[in-house]
């Protein structure tokens, strides 16, 4: 049987790149999207091909159509199929509170936040609907606990675009059910990340863990094995659903 194919946007760092590895080992073809940083795609993708699967390395910037297109492009060019999205793909910038936003950087969130992850559905969603031909799939949105605690003096510009990105879970879940495509959403708390340093304090999640019921900070490989099983069988009566990995907060 022909190996199946998931795309994880932004895979070639921190959750997405354990995220990419997971389904490796799940035993899934892997196309890695980046935006930037070549050198660490091109090494998760040979980490890939140790586990003994194939793996591709697309640059583009999600929040650009032309761009996804391409990407989409490249993925049916390369692989002829796609079971499974993972929009993980996601920024934040420096620490602040709402008073002193622009326009600009609340653009520029959710440009990749929320219109990449839209995006990318609708391209998955045309290469995944039953209606329209094809196998089905599963598609998995990176989601925040920001979106429920709001990031207060932090970004809340970000906080609002996982809010978005979590009402685009529900409806979309619901449009595509019929059409053998399931979404669903995993919410992480504090992960161990080079994410907080893009925030202006990489250090972070050692500074709060301690606020957490759990008392630590998450890693994220136990992301990754909370989008795994919203990608496998196991959840195969789950759509529209949440998985929180945060810690108990
Ligand atoms: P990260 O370490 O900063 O990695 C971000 C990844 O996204 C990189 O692969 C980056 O590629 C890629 N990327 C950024 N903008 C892109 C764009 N416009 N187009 C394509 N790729 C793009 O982030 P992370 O902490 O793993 O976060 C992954 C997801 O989890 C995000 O959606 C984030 O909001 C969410 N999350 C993280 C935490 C946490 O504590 N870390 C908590 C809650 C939610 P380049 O390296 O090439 O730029």
């Amino acid at each position: 049987m022909a190996v199946k194919v998931a795309l994880i946007t932004g895979g070639s760092r921190g959750i997405g790149a354990a995220t990419a590895k997971r389904l490796a080992k799940d035993g899934y073809n892997i196309v890695i999207n980046y935006r930037a940083n070549r050198l660490a795609a091109e090494q998760i993708t040979r980490q890939i091909e140790n586990i003994g699967r194939q793996a591709i390395a697309i640059q583009a910037d999600i929040s650009n159509e032309d761009d996804v297109q391409r990407l989409f492009q490249s993925i049916d060019e390369h692989f002829g199929r796609l079971d499974v999205l993972i929009n993980n793909a996601g920024i934040l910038f420096t620490q602040s509170p709402v008073v002193e936003l622009t326009a600009e950087r609340i653009n520029r969130v959710l440009a990749t936040n929320v219109t990449g992850s839209f995006l990318c559905c609708i391209e998955a969603i045309k290469r995944m609907s039953t209606r329209q031909g094809h196998r089905g799939g599963n598609i998995v949105n990176v989601s925040s606990a920001a979106s429920r605690l709001g990031a207060p003096n932090e970004y809340v510009d970000y906080a609002a675009s996982k809010g978005a990105m979590d009402t685009l879970t529900i409806g979309l879940a619901l449009e595509v059910a019929e059409e053998g495509i399931r979404v669903n959403s995993v919410r992480p708390g504090l992960i161990y990340t080079e994410m907080h340093a893009d925030g202006g304090e990489p250090n972070r999640v050692d500074r709060l863990k301690n606020n957490l019921p759990l008392k630590r900070g998450g890693t994220p490989e136990e992301v990754a094995a909370a989008i795994s099983f919203f990608v496998s069988e196991e959840s195969a009566y789950s759509t529209g659903a949440f998985i929180e990995v945060s810690g108990g907060r």
